[in-house]
């Protein structure tokens, strides 16, 4: 996990990482037609095509983490007393991050065991 964060907030980060970016495509292919006219053009097609691309990858990331988010598991947290929802056996809660497992062999190992574990598999 590259944010320290729980799966279904990380969904939802690159999801609106993805729209900037496609957002930002689009106007900087716009913006290629007023700085460079006729050669702008061909930029500002491959802007807003990417840009579409990427909005639309965005939008599959959200519908996919909306789908996630339904049959996640719902646990209260022991750190924080606050409900979270799981995806698969090891995630973070969402509100402290703390990790949390529903695998009794993963239950007493360190954060940093956890991601090497993960790296190897
Ligand atoms: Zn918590």
């Amino acid at each position: 996990m590259i944010f320290k964060n729980a799966k279904i907030n990380a969904f939802r980060t690159w999801g609106l990482l993805l729209t900037m970016l496609g957002m930002g495509l689009m106007v900087l292919g716009t913006a290629g037609i007023v700085f460079w006219g006729q050669a702008g053009k061909v930029f500002a097609g491959v802007g807003l095509v990417f840009g579409l691309i990427m909005m639309m990858g965005s939008l599959a990331i959200y519908f996919w983490a909306g789908m996630l988010s339904t049959n996640a598991v719902q646990i209260q947290c022991p750190e924080c007393d606050k409900l979270t929802k799981m995806l698969g056996k090891t995630d973070r809660c969402m509100f402290c991050h703390t990790i949390l497992t529903l695998d009794p062999n993963q239950a007493n190992i360190t954060a940093e065991e956890l991601e090497s574990q993960k790296s190897t598999t």
